[in-house]
């Protein structure tokens, strides 16, 4: 059986042998299908190159080069530029795509007709391009990036060469509509997001990876660059310290009864603290110093401090005391009032938790699965954490004593109560004004809000 035009085109294009002007059937369908073949080969080829290059970390990338890894610098080239690559992979791509298809559908009519042909052409292409252009071989690249980016790279770059003109049209084209659309046009994003790392370590404890320990200071850390001086500090009403004018022996007897090992000097009052002074310096200087113990003067053994606003990071405030070998930052607020003292200790526990000396209690006693008893200076973050409630956090205060008196807009009482989106808050033990201790109760259900905030028998409910 012979036919002729209107094949001709698809025979001129495919270089199919031609008798005059007509062909055998059997010629173009073997042609037709050999090319096929060689098409789908190709898609693969272009398919797994995009996963190869793309999937292809930065840094093992970079380590494979520093370890003269045969190609890998080649691989390196052409991700210099990955635009261009990607627009090398796409062209490559679609030309022998759409090649494969024209042929399938040019052989297929010869067979069973024009329309009969187009179907069969559009969904046995479109089923032989995902299975052997697309699925298989990036599942293939996949598994075996490294590798399979070396491979690729050379072949990679004769198409860039083989294809130049249209490479270079379409890199133009596609920054153009890139710019008009107000896309970046970024092809590469950083290979690992904060996010994704964020929720690796969730599911790496979900899964058992990870130990709970593990996970909570990762977590932790995590959280650590979002803190402020403020959230950890020791407040002004639980520091130590002493007048400059204060005896040598004094000062010694002030660190032994409060327990610390370094205390702030000041002048006059604690908002004009003048440095910080250690007790080895203290001891050393008395007993076995060279000036005689009646003549020597605290100030001659002060330290200078940092001052730091309450609002600081304190992953920076924790790099300045390191480069400045300093332990202890006096910490004021914006009208230079001193509002606390934090130490290195302070922000270290923010990572690894709490780290309490013999004798100290449990900032967070918990009592019952939905009951804790806890200080009145422990943040409301952790509260929350400890009974998994979900009092407000990052208003104007940070500890639950803040909170309590906040809410209640006044001194409180030993006693007292507020309830809060369904957790109880009793009011423990107070010092003065201070609260100290609160209890927190988590209510079955919520329990309805009450009008107002005025006094309800012993207490307060507030909503
Ligand atoms: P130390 O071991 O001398 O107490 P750390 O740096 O280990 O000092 O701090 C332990 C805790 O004691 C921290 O919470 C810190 O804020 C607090 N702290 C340290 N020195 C003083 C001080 N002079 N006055 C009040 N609190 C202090």
């Amino acid at each position: 059986m012979v036919f002729s035009l209107p094949l001709e085109m698809v025979v001129a294009a495919y270089d199919v042998p031609v008798v005059g002007l007509e062909i055998a059937e059997s010629t173009v369908t073997l042609f037709g299908g050999l090319a096929v073949v060689v098409l789908i080969a190709l898609s693969g080829f272009f398919s797994s190159s995009e996963i190869a290059m793309f999937n292809l970390p930065k840094h093992r990338l970079e380590g494979m080069v520093e370890d003269g890894t045969e190609g890998a610098a080649l691989v390196k080239r052409l991700k210099d530029d990955p635009h261009r690559l990607l627009v090398t992979i796409l062209v490559g791509n679609n030309i022998v795509n759409i090649a494969m298809s024209s042929i399938a559908t040019a052989v297929l009519s010869i067979h069973f007709g024009g329309l009969l042909g187009v179907i069969l052409a559009t969904f046995g292409i479109t089923a032989i391009v995902l299975l052997f252009g697309e699925s298989v071989p990036k599942s293939y690249a996949v598994e075996n990036t490294e590798s399979w980016a070396i491979r690729i790279s050379k072949p990679l770059k004769a198409t860039e060469y083989f294809l130049f003109p249209l490479i270079v049209l379409f890199d133009y084209l596609t920054r153009q509509v890139n710019r008009l659309t107000g896309s970046t046009g970024a092809i590469e994003s950083p290979y690992v997001t904060r996010d994704e790392i964020q929720e690796m370590i969730e599911s790496g404890e979900r899964e058992g990876v990870l130990e709970e320990e593990e996970h909570e200071m990762l977590t932790r850390i995590f959280r650590f660059n979002n803190t402020i001086v403020k959230e950890v500090m020791t407040p002004r009403l639980d520091m130590t310290a002493v007048p400059k004018d204060a005896a040598i022996d004094e000062a010694i007897e002030t660190c032994i009864q409060s327990g610390h090992a370094r205390i702030p000097v000041y002048e006059g009052s604690l908002d004009n603290v003048q440095g910080v002074v250690h007790i080895r310096d203290l001891v050393r200087d008395l007993n076995y110093g060279e000036t005689e113990a009646e003549d020597l003067e605290l100030t001659d053994l002060v330290q200078p401090t940092l001052h730091v606003p309450e609002s600081k990071n304190i992953d920076e405030l924790l790099t300045e005391m390191r480069e400045n070998r300093m332990h202890m930052a006096i910490v004021i607020d914006e009208f230079g009032t001193t509002e606390g003292l934090v130490t290195v200790e302070d922000m270290i526990e923010e990572i690894v938790g709490e780290i309490l000396k013999s004798g100290e209690e449990e900032p967070v006693e918990e009592l019952d699965d939905r009951t804790v008893l806890v200080r009145g200076e422990v943040n409301i973050e952790d509260v929350n954490e400890a009974l998994e409630i979900d009092l407000p956090e990052g208003e104007e205060f940070e500890t639950i004593a803040g909170f309590i008196f906040n809410r209640a807009g006044r001194l409180v009482e030993e006693g007292e109560e507020i309830t809060f989106d369904g957790v109880r808050i009793t009011v423990e033990t107070v010092e003065n004004t201070r609260i100290m201790k609160a209890r927190l109760h988590k209510l079955e259900a919520p329990e309805e809000p009450e009008e107002g905030d005025g006094e309800n028998g012993n207490g307060v409910s507030l909503e």
